[in-house]
């Protein structure tokens, strides 16, 4: 195929001591000589399969700026647990999850368009920021502006701190609500102090934080929230094209004894209709019904960008986070669903050459690379007072083509939820006298984060200098 007689190609093999025939097929390296040999550019591009062409150019179409217009903000809350997430929702919503009428509601992926002053706005409530993050990981970047929710009582917890870092790493503007406000003496100071701690300070104070006071019992600044996340949205500009076939996030699936596969997906570009031949996941299907999730006897025909909608139609439950795209053919979603149903995890991660950042391969990604690259670093640490002295450590390491960034620091094991941070942002975990957990461990080694464990802190700058000049010797 490269236009050159097979007896040349050959005689070239012959010379080389490497009998074969016409119709051998040839392995890379000496398909490289070859072409060396007989002064030929080849071009090794992998075959292409039919997921990677139909879905990449989906992914890939450019949206005409006439087709473009403002679409809902996509709200998501993330907090301490017990701070009112799920009772913020529910006041805005006017439903009654968390006072348990539907008990065990939270355990699932909450998400609702509502409208305030004929302005729709859109939530997604995940159960907990690894779940946020989790569906980032596997593509589902749903988030347009995240809510921490900080209870006035109690102010900036650990895991409230854990919030801000995947609120953060997500790189999605903040704004706060600090709830509770009716309780008596709460201490509005300490929390706003908590937060500047945290680098979100205030803009009562100076700072570009949004804090809204709220309480879910009363009601009191709801209105006032609503209208500082449109604000927000108004300064972003979201928008999105509805003259398209749509693209969309799995955000749950789970068979329901009735009405079979029930999929809630959030659209996030493009129009959704009934009747449309969807992949998503190992997934296919034809969308049968859609019914709003606020009312779910109400059937739509249709949902437009940032529409939450619970769908029928599917084979079979794809995983949270997957992304849902709109196909023309039904026998090529089936393709691409059953190739993807086969793959393992592992293959796929294989087959895209994707690899995580690590120590050793860090110097590679630099070379090449145009711009200062960010290597981005979770520290997990015994006590308080190491995390301090080795963020003083970093500070000083000082790189013309790579900055240091820390996602996330905290006193304590390594957890699951770490390592899903890791696997998204593509960071590093330095685990200063402390290990991971099994979890945590498992899921490192599965999706290949690297955990590199410490006891002395001028080990931590040693490596890192070395890895950024390329010097680091492999593990032993
Ligand atoms: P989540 O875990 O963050 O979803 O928190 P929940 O919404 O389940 O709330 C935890 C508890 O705090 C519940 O008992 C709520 O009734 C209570 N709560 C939530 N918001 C407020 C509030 O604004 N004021 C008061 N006084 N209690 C609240």
């Amino acid at each position: 195929s490269a236009g050159v007689p097979a007896a040349q190609i050959l005689r070239i093999l012959m010379a080389e001591g490497v009998m074969t025939t016409i119709t051998a097929q040839i392995d890379p390296e000496l398909t490289e000589f070859i072409a060396a040999e007989l002064d030929l550019d080849v071009d090794f591009a992998q075959p292409e399969t039919l997921e990677d062409r139909v879905l990449t150019a989906l992914e890939d179409r450019e949206d005409p700026a006439e087709d473009l217009v403002a679409r809902a903000p996509v709200i998501t809350f993330l907090g301490h647990v017990d701070h009112g997430k799920t009772s913020l929702l529910d006041k805005l919503i006017g439903i009654d999850v968390a006072g348990g009428e539907s008990g065990g509601i939270t355990q699932h992926i909450r998400a609702y368009q509502i409208d305030k002053d004929n302005k729709p706005i859109a939530f997604v409530d995940t159960p907990g920021h690894a779940a946020f993050t989790e569906m980032r990981a596997r593509g589902a970047n749903v988030t347009d502006i995240a809510v921490i929710v900080v209870a006035a009582d109690d102010g900036v917890m650990p895991q409230t701190e854990e919030a801000i870092s995947h609120a953060k790493a997500a790189d999605v503007p903040i704004v706060v609500a600090l709830n509770k406000c009716d309780l008596p003496g709460v201490d509005i100071n300490r929390a706003m102090q908590g937060l500047a701690a945290n680098d979100l300070l205030p803009s009562e104070w100076g700072g570009e934080v949004e804090v809204i006071k709220t309480s879910a019992m009363t009601g009191e600044g709801l209105d006032d929230l609503l209208d500082t996340l449109l604000t927000v949205a108004e300064l972003h500009e979201y928008t999105a094209n509805p003259n398209r076939p749509a693209i969309g996030a799995c955000l749950e699936s789970q068979q329901d004894s009735d009405r079979g596969v029930v999929t809630k997906v959030m659209v996030t570009n493009g129009t959704l209709r009934v009747g449309d031949i969807i992949v998503c996941g190992d997934a296919y299907g034809r969308v049968k019904a859609m019914y709003d999730p606020l009312d779910p006897k109400k059937r739509l025909t249709e949902a437009l960008p940032s529409t939450p909608v619970n769908l029928t139609g599917l084979d079979t439950a794809p995983g949270a986070g997957e992304r849902m795209y709109v196909l023309d053919d039904i026998s090529q979603a089936r393709e691409i669903a059953e190739a993807r149903a086969h793959a393992e995890r592992s293959d796929f991660l294989g087959a895209t050459g994707y690899q995580q950042v690590t120590l050793e391969n860090l110097f590679d990604r630099l070379e090449g690379a145009e711009e200062v690259q960010t290597l981005n670093l979770i520290i997990r640490a015994d006590v308080r007072g190491s995390i301090e002295a080795i963020e003083k450590e970093l500070e000083k390491l000082d790189h013309p083509e790579v900055r240091l960034r820390i996602l996330q620091k905290g006193v304590g094991g390594i957890t699951e939820g770490d390592i899903v941070l890791a696997e998204a942002s593509d960071a590093i975990v330095i685990a200063f006298n402390v290990v991971p957990d099994d979890k945590a461990r498992a899921r490192a080694s599965e999706v290949g984060v690297q955990i590199r464990r410490y006891g002395v802190i001028y080990k931590i700058t040693d490596e890192l200098r070395s890895a950024m000049e390329g010097m680091l010797k492999p593990e032993q």
